[in-house]
């Protein structure tokens, strides 16, 4: 049998030949192997490691292996691997009411999907259905996952190719770096972009808005913390028209920002709040939908028509009590807030002000992006090129990245040390200070 480099050089050829990637031409795919895991590291069959600085796709909020959540997966195959949705169970039961007690008293259901996007698909669906209305607005720079209304609610370059679902209205969201509003203080971007997002409603027909679906932060698109003000007048603009507010915490949630849920920085509390990833790190796919007791009540006589095979699966809603278990006990969500605050976000600003590479620093808890341009006062953004030698460079160096466009996002587990966060950014600031432009 095969080992080291040789296994390796073995699984990359035949991952190559069999497995269609996702959102890759597939002439140009990755070229390494994650074997096993633990913590905040990975590493290959040759014994290559790898920080992980990426929490693979920014979900593996209690890092590799947790050994108590392993444990809970393994108890529960032996008991029961898996259930209809449509019996009760103890297991699917104890989640829901887990996640509940974590959630404003305003919640008062659960409804379990198997990731983010069906979660979003769901909560749509529950808007529409609750208001008797059709459209759902939400923001161009978004990422609300892959399948038909979510794809379609998302607003970057994946929508564009795969619009079916009917009913989506785009606006744009606060980002004074690239302010679409020409403002220059938090406070102006905040009020300009309220201000046209009611346009937005309002043009389209507010009566005919059902939703508006935005990320609590928005996380692939940059890491984009919201404005003080910004999401509480979202909710006015809600509450004037009747409409479903749906915060999708796929990304930011259980933990990411150094808070249970991204929406407690920001006061205000949704109708509808989407979340998968961080509830169990992905250990076993599972995400759902946060419902309040106003919207639960529409579906107690009225039957609610949708669902899935693996809606609660076991294997799922054990990883999730576990995980919730292991946060609760290891201190995770204050570890982010901690390490947000004292290591990642002073360490980020040291190398800004230290490399005319980085435009801007912005983030919260382990939730964080470096937005790098060729020129601090075009903001031009640094070409695919380098943002490809820098990614190479972090590979090189035992860093795993996380690169979107012109920006590297710094977004480890919540369980980070100090250490190896302090590591983490070594690295990153040597590759930014060598990488040729
Ligand atoms: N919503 C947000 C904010 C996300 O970041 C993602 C995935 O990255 C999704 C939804 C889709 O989740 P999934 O890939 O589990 O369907």
């Amino acid at each position: 049998p095969l080992t080291g480099a040789d296994l390796d050089a073995a699984v990359l050829a035949a991952d190559h030949r069999h497995v269609l990637h996702s959102w890759s031409a597939q002439a140009h795919l990755p070229s390494f192997v994650v074997a096993g895991g633990a913590g905040c590291r990975v590493w290959d069959h040759a014994g290559t490691t790898w920080l992980d600085f990426s929490s693979q796709l920014v979900n593996t909020n209690i890092g590799h292996q947790h050994p108590a959540v392993v444990a809970a997966i393994k108890e529960q195959a032996d008991l029961l691997t898996t259930v209809s949705p449509a019996t009760a169970n103890a297991t699917r039961a104890e989640a829901a009411e887990r996640i509940l007690a974590l959630a404003p008293a305003a919640f008062r259901k659960v409804f379990f999907t198997n990731g983010g996007a069906d979660a979003n698909e769901n909560a749509v669906r529950m808007a529409r259905l609750h208001t008797g209305r059709d459209k759902a607005v939400s923001a161009y720079r978004s990422y609300h996952g892959n399948t038909g209304a979510a794809v379609v609610a998302t607003g970057d370059w994946r929508r564009v190719p795969n619009e079916y679902a009917r009913g989506h209205v785009h606006a744009f969201g606060p980002y004074l770096y690239r302010s679409d509003f020409w403002a220059d203080s938090p406070a102006q971007e905040c009020e300009r972009a309220l201000q046209h997002l009611e346009r937005v409603v309002v043009a389209e027909g507010a009566a005919s808005v059902a939703a508006i679906l935005l990320e609590t932060i928005p996380g692939t698109a940059g890491v984009l913390v919201p404005p003080p003000g910004y999401l509480a007048g979202v909710r006015e603009i809600c509450d004037r028209y009747g409409i479903v507010l749906v915060l999708d915490e796929v990304m930011a949630g259980f933990g990411r920002t150094g808070s249970w849920f991204a929406f407690l920085q920001h006061d205000v509390v949704p109708d509808l709040v989407t979340f998968a990833k961080g509830v169990n790190s992905g250990y076993v796919p599972a995400g759902g939908v946060l419902v309040s007791a106003e919207i639960a009540a529409t579906f107690d006589e009225q039957v609610f028509p949708g669902g899935l095979t693996y809606s609660g699966h076991p294997l799922a809603m054990a990883a999730i009590v576990a995980t919730l278990d292991a946060m609760q006990s290891d201190g995770v969500v204050e570890n982010a807030a901690r390490i947000g605050r004292d290591v990642l976000g002073p360490g980020l600003a040291e190398i800004a002000a230290g490399c005319p590479l980085v435009g801007e620093v912005r983030g919260t808890g382990v939730f964080w992006a470096l937005e790098l341009v060729a020129d601090q006062d075009s903001r031009a953004p640094l070409p695919p090129t380098v943002m490809a030698r820098i990614k190479g460079l972090c590979l090189e160096r035992g860093l795993l990245p996380f690169v979107a466009e012109n920006r590297v996002h710094v977004v480890p587990p919540c369980i980070i040390g100090e250490d190896e966060a302090r590591e983490g950014l070594g690295i990153l600031a040597g590759v930014l200070r060598d990488v040729t432009t």
